[in-house]
C-alpha cells in the first residue's frame, strides 16, 4: 500500500529531512585524509540526538543473517557502493566515501545520500560524481503526478548509461515516510513493470547507485557492505522528496 501524506505529515518529514541535511552538512566540511569512518559516525550520531531525533539505520536488522547494522551512517568508500561499517578505515587522499544518513523525527523518517571527494580525486573521480548527482536530478524531475514511477527508472538508467556509467539493480530506492522503506520501489533501471502512477503527497527516497563499470554488484563477508564485482569506483546520491502540485520538493535539505 502507498501512503500519501497530508500536509501536517509533510511538516513533519521536512523536519526529519532537515536533521538528515545538517548531518550532510556537517560532513562535508570534515571529511579529509586521515580521518576515521567511526569520527564521521559518532558526529553523525551526536547531531541526530541533539536534534531529538533517532539513528534510523543503527540496529536495522541484517538482510543477509548478519549483525544488526552497529552505526548511525553508512560509509562506503571507493568501490563499495552502499551500506559500507563506519570503523578503525582512515580515509586517504584521493578517496570517494559515500555516506547514507537516516534519522526518525516524531515518527517520520528522513533519508539521504551524497559521495564525497577526500582531498584532492581524479577528473574519473570527480565526473561520476557530478554524473550521479544529475541522474538523481533527472528522476526527481519525473516525480510528477500522473507520471509512473517507471519514467524516474527510465531518466536515471537512461541518462547514466549515456554517460558510459552503469546503475546497481540490486538495490533501489523506496517510499518513505512512518517506515525508512514504504512501497513503492524505485528501480535506478526500466524494469518490465511500470510500477505504480505517482501520486501528489507520495513521499519517494530516490537514490541512484551509480558505477563505472559493471552494474554487478556482491556483498562482503561481513554480510553489509556491498561492493562492485570488479572493483571500480560507485557513487550514490539520495534525498527524500515530496511530490507536490508545485512539482518535486526536496526535504532532505536545510530550511
Ligand atoms: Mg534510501
Amino acid at each position: 500500500m502507498i501512503v500519501v501524506k497530508s500536509q501536517r505529515e509533510l511538516d513533519k518529514m521536512r523536519r526529519a529531512g532537515e536533521v538528515v541535511a545538517k548531518i550532510h552538512h556537517k560532513l562535508a566540511q570534515i571529511i579529509r585524509p586521515g580521518i576515521t569512518t567511526r569520527e564521521l559516525d559518532r558526529i553523525a550520531e551526536e547531531i541526530i540526538r541533539k536534534e531529538g531525533a533517532i539513528p534510523s539505520f543503527k540496529g536495522f536488522p541484517c538482510a543477509y543473517g548478519g549483525i544488526d547494522f552497529p552505526g548511525s551512517i553508512c560509509t562506503s568508500i571507493n568501490n563499495q557502493v552502499i551500506h559500507g561499517i563506519p570503523g578503525d578505515t582512515v580515509l586517504s587522499e584521493g578517496d570517494i566515501i559515500s555516506i547514507d544518513a537516516g534519522a526518525i523525527l516524531d515518527g517520520y523518517h528522513g533519508d539521504a545520500a551524497r559521495t564525497y571527494p577526500v582531498g584532492k580525486i581524479s577528473d574519473e573521480a570527480q565526473k561520476l560524481i557530478t554524473v550521479t548527482e544529475e541522474a538523481f536530478r533527472r528522476g526527481m524531475a519525473c516525480a510528477v503526478e500522473g507520471n509512473r514511477i517507471v519514467d524516474i527508472s527510465t531518466a536515471i538508467q537512461e541518462y547514466v548509461e549515456s554517460q558510459g556509467y552503469s546503475v546497481v539493480r540490486d538495490f533501489v530506492g523506496h517510499g518513505i515516510g512512518t517506515q525508512m522503506h514504504e512501497e513503492p520501489q524505485i528501480p535506478n533501471y526500466r524494469t518490465r513493470e511500470r510500477g505504480p502512477r505517482i501520486l501528489n503527497g507520495m513521499t519517494l527516497a530516490i537514490e541512484p547507485m551509480v558505477n563505472i563499470g559493471t552494474w554487478q554488484v556482491r556483498i562482503l563477508s561481513d554480510n553489509w557492505t556491498v561492493v562492485t564485482a570488479d572493483g571500480k569506483l560507485s557513487a550514490h546520491h539520495e534525498n527524500t522528496i515530496a511530490v507536490t502540485p508545485d512539482g518535486p520538493e526536496i526535504l532532505t535539505r536545510l530550511y
